[in-house]
């Protein structure tokens, strides 16, 4: 039994069992076609996945933060892990595979900010629900157990269960998604937390309006899920709370530059502020504040604010 899995002094606990991709981002004229080779224009290398990036928002925005998930024995590897290390989050369940690749990110963005994305998960596909098992401690130590689909299903039902197991509050923010979630899922999650797009992937309904949302986000508690917030990007959030009515919150006004990583900084703001003890409406105002100042910086960890900047 570890004696000290999450390392900084003041906080609610946080536990994110999820992915991390090495980011390899190129900026090129225009999306190449089939066949195409075109010159770009610049080069970055950096840390990305949902799951590290929600680690990070979380730990940023005054949460202890542990992170269960597995890389590759190779130069990617060792610069996420020092990464997350380096943002006080506790790494002993973080796993190496001894024959997987860590995850990478092929991203190709042109000069009117569209992108084409491919992720090749290696040392991600590696997380299973033995994974989950031998790191159990760090769920039970927990207040709050953060999830995506970035990894195998099967380990994360496989937290998702452990955490309701101990307890703990669940949020499950279900990206990427690619159909209806098994029956079996929703009834494990506290807060489902999508954004429009995979809203309607898991319902088949639209869910692009704030009207629309409100009908998914139904639709989803129909099924199971305890409270559903759906994201809609610059019109803020859908929320779902308890018995409260369906309410419509609109984001802050921003200058928007650069939306990459806004659906991770809501997610670990909201996971933060929940692991403190906050009441839910006012933990979802928080994490729209910090996902609003994500917007106006460039990149996706870089630009994810820390406590000091985001009014509670
Ligand atoms: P994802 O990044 O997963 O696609 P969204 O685009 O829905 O998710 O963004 C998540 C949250 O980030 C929104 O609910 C909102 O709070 C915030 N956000 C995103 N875009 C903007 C924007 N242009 N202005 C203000 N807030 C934004």
């Amino acid at each position: 039994m570890t004696a000290r899995i999450f390392t900084r002094p003041a906080g609610g606990r946080v536990a994110v069992v999820g992915s991390l991709n090495m980011d390899l981002v190129v900026r090129a004229p225009r999306l190449p076609q089939p066949g195409e080779t075109l010159a770009g224009s610049a080069f970055a290398q950096v840390a990305g996945g949902k799951g590290g990036n929600q680690a990070v928002a979380a730990a940023r925005l005054g949460a202890r933060v542990a992170m269960i998930g597995c890389v590759g024995a190779d130069a990617n590897g060792e610069q996420l892990r020092a990464g997350l290390v380096a943002q006080d989050i506790d790494c002993a369940a973080l796993e190496t595979s001894p024959h997987a690749p860590t995850g990478v990110a092929l991203i190709v963005v042109d000069e009117a900010s569209q992108n084409t994305i491919v992720i090749v998960a290696g040392s991600n596909g590696e997380v299973t629900p033995d994974t989950i098992a031998r790191h159990e401690a760090v769920l039970a130590q927990a207040d709050v157990v953060v999830c995506q689909l970035e990894t195998p299903p099967d380990a994360v039902h496989a937290a998702l269960a452990a955490a309701k197991r101990f307890g703990k509050t669940t949020i499950l923010n279900p990206a990427p998604a690619t159909g209806p979630l098994p029956a079996d899922w929703l009834p494990l999650v506290d807060y489902l937390v999508p954004n429009e797009l995979e809203a309607s992937v898991l319902t088949g309904l639209p869910a692009s309006t704030p009207a629309d949302a409100v009908h998914a986000a139904l639709a989803l508690r129909d099924a199971g899920a305890r409270n559903v917030l759906v994201t809609l990007g610059a019109q803020g959030v859908c929320a779902l709370l308890g018995e409260a009515p369906p309410a419509h919150w609109p984001a802050p006004r921003v200058t928007a530059i650069d939306t990459t990583a806004a659906g991770d900084t809501f997610i670990g703001a909201l996971a933060a502020r929940l692991a403190r003890g906050v009441a839910a409406p006012a933990a979802v105002q928080f994490a729209l504040r910090a996902a609003a100042i994500s917007v106006t910086r460039a990149g996706a960890q870089p630009s994810i604010p820390g406590l000091d900047e985001v009014p509670t």
